[in-house]
């Protein structure tokens, strides 16, 4: 069969496996959002691929987002965040985001875990988001329990202070090197515990156990996976079902089977 033709057919069993699911989970990553403009970290249309063209500071991009170097230079660490809440203003969900949105109300059990931090989800209408990495969007204080959200940073000093204590304020996002929310990782193993039929990850590169693992235990109760990534990753050949398109592309064919 063509290349087309293998992914039309595996499009049209994912869609028969989606309308009888009861339980379904989608992990998605920085490529859910590039088709809303977005880019990615590294990989096609990457923020930080050109290693000639590093951060000025001359220190890798982990190292500017970690949290030990915010704690140091917390003004250095907003210029990067910045620069990326920047590439995200504006942005507006695409029919990736509208159609994982659509299904909630389809299937019994729907979640979606993300690790980005654009809020685009919740934007598309998707109730049950595990937001692992947070969202550039909310702010809190890192000495009080001062907590804000902002439509975007550009009304916003470059070092963003507390209204009533002073202190700095930081974007509620997982810098390098810290632990993901409490919150998140509590509701991410409860939802696990309970299984999912049918695990899709879509658009991330992530070689993460918490991006591996539901695909691997999703295998071992005899349900099926499936990755939507136009390249290869390490779940490739983990999962059931490997459509090579992108995620608005694949999302749109997949929900138009269903209706079919
Ligand atoms: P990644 O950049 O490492 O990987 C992106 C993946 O998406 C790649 O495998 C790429 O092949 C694929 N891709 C590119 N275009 C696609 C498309 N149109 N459809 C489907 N897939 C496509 O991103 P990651 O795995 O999410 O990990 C990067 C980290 O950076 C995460 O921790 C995340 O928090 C952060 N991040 C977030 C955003 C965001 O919030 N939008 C953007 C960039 C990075
Ligand atoms: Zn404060």
């Amino acid at each position: 069969m063509s290349e087309t033709g293998e992914l039309a057919a595996a499009i049209e069993e994912v869609a028969a496996l989606l309308g009888r699911a009861e339980s379904v989970l989608f992990i998605t990553g920085a490529g859910v959002s590039a088709d809303s403009g977005l880019p990615t970290y590294r990989g096609v249309g990457g923020l930080y691929n050109d290693e000639d063209a590093g951060p000025e500071e001359g220190l890798p991009i982990e190292v500017l987002l970690s949290g030990p170097f915010f704690q140091r230079d917390p003004a250095t660490t907003w210029k990067y965040i910045r620069q990326i809440e920047e590439a995200c203003r504006g942005a507006q969900p695409n029919p990736a985001h509208a159609v994982m949105a659509a299904l909630e109300g389809r299937v019994d059990r729907l979640w979606v875990m993300t690790q980005n931090v654009d809020g685009l989800h919740t934007a598309a209408g998707s109730q049950n988001v595990i937001e692992l990495h947070g969202n550039i969007h909310r702010l809190r204080c890192t000495a009080c329990d001062y907590r804000t959200s902002v439509r975007d940073y550009s009304a916003l000093a470059p070092l963003p202070r507390c209204p009533d204590c002073r202190a700095v304020v930081r974007p509620d996002v997982v810098l390098f090197e810290e632990m993901l929310p409490e919150a998140a990782v509590a509701a991410m193993l409860r939802e696990r515990a309970r299984g999912f039929e049918l695990v899709f990850t879509v658009g991330t590169s992530s070689p993460f156990p918490y991006v591996t693992d539901p695909v691997i235990q999703a295998r071992r109760r005899g349900g099926a996976s499936v990755e939507i990534n136009p390249d290869r990753t390490r779940v490739s050949d983990l999962v059931t079902h490997k459509l090579s398109a992108g995620a608005a592309d694949a999302m749109t064919r997949l929900a138009a089977a269903l209706r079919r």
